[in-house]
């Protein structure tokens, strides 16, 4: 039991004192063990919402929060272990592609990933859209997958950083979670709990991310960088924008198809620039070194080996355009000629949330089969007639409703 007074902490916190490294273990080792109730954590986070914290307290509560539970161990004599994370956006799924090519490059990626929520897609729920695909490995599991193929992709399990998962469950429903010190924190404990030699951070903002500005994305991608080396760890950042969704497919089997494809070295340009430029970035290993991979087809049996060690079913990688089919699928054309100006990355995650291929809380199911593909890019010229996008959805109605968002999203010039 902590003998922390937590009531007076919280005050302290309120008035805008800055909290000593022994406080902030004490609150996180009293939540973890259940002596600090959810609604004093959640005038904590409120607190550190409008107040903020110092580098100190917050590589103090990312400590707090790693300690709370286990990690990677590693011996001295194994190759350099890497591992990215994105802030999330719209058609994101380069970690999907991203682990089979480090994988291939003689490095160790123990990818712990998340679930999508709100308007931005999650790694696991892509996943979990390959028939039998389990997340849910032990530590001790992914240890021993490392060892055989230099990968394993999963979930944050019970074992990991369980105060962050209960904190971030809080955040979510108190209006915490756009905190620089809480979201610092909260990424960068479970990435140092991959004990990881060398991480690359992707900050995105824009219109499809949680960050809508430049600015404010610099801000985490600092406050990430200054923990990670901190903590010993080698941080690259990359800011970039989430104007446009990423690639030309949106929504969870339809992701996975891309992934497929860029992983036989027929990705989208825009995609495969960011899976190419983060890999080199981690695994030292050249741009033109990591094209011929991605054309060579090796990834892509890389990711097939993954896909079987983690109980999913490899043999339909081959034909996963048939695999989820949904029931109503729509080429939703342009009725004026133009170059696209922009296509609101907002706008079409948000379509997708309600088509449902997301969650708006942490419980609901997803749709693997619904959302958007072959949509168009910016600078793309359009003639009257022309494909903009295709719609895959459960019925009729949320077809025309998502039809309507993709042409609100469209503006030509
Ligand atoms: N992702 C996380 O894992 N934590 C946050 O606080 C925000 C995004």
């Amino acid at each position: 039991m902590s003998t922390l007074h937590i009531p007076t902490l919280i005050v302290r916190k309120r008035e805008g004192e800055i909290l000593s490294d022994t406080d902030i273990r004490s609150l996180i080792e009293g939540f973890t063990a259940g002596d600090v109730t959810d609604a004093q954590m959640a005038a904590f986070a409120m607190a550190v919402y409008f107040r903020g914290m110092t580098s100190a307290e917050t590589a103090s509560l990312t400590y707090a929060m790693l300690e709370s539970g286990e990690r990677f161990h590693f011996s001295g004599d194994r190759p350099p272990v890497v591992d990215k994370h994105s802030t999330g956006g719209i058609g994101d799924k380069v970690s999907l592609i991203l682990a089979p090519l480090v994988a291939c490059c003689d490095c160790w990626i123990p990818m712990v990933s998340g679930r999508g929520l709100g308007i931005t897609g999650g790694t696991l729920d892509k996943l979990e859209s390959i028939p039998g695909f389990r997340v849910g490995l032990s530590i001790e599991q992914a240890q021993r997958q490392l060892e055989l193929l230099g990968v394993a992709m999963m979930g944050q399990t019970e074992q990991f950083c369980p105060a962050d998962k209960k904190f971030y469950a809080l955040r979510d429903v108190t209006g915490t979670v756009p905190s620089t010190p809480l979201i610092t924190a909260s990424i960068m404990s479970k990435k140092l709990a991959e004990s990881l030699d060398r991480l690359v951070l992707d900050v995105k903002f824009g219109s499809g991310a949680f960050m809508k500005t430049r600015e404010q994305a610099e801000t985490l991608a600092l406050a990430m960088q200054a923990v990670g080396k901190e903590m010993g760890v080698q941080v690259f950042t990359q800011l970039n924008e989430m104007s446009q969704p990423l690639g030309n497919a949106v929504g969870n089997a339809l992701e996975v198809s891309e992934s497929l494809a860029t992983m036989r070295g027929k990705g989208p340009p825009d995609l495969v620039e960011l899976v190419v430029s983060q890999t080199e970035l981690i695994t030292g290993v050249s741009r033109a070194a990591l094209m011929a991979l991605l054309d060579s087809g090796k990834v892509w049996e890389k990711f097939a080996c993954i896909v079987e060690a983690q109980g999913g079913d490899a043999d339909c990688l081959s034909r996963y355009d048939a695999v989820h089919v949904a029931p109503v699928v729509k080429d939703i054309v342009s009725d004026c000629s133009g170059f696209v100006a922009a296509l609101d990355a907002g706008i079409i995650g948000q379509a997708a949330l309600e088509l449902g291929a997301g969650r708006s809380k942490a419980t609901d199911l997803i749709d693997p089969r619904v959302g958007f593909d072959s949509l168009v890019k910016v600078g793309q010229r359009l003639d009257s007639g022309d494909v903009i996008g295709r719609v895959h959805a459960a019925d009729e109605s949320s077809a025309l409703r998502a039809a309507d968002a993709l042409r609100q999203a469209l503006t030509l010039s």
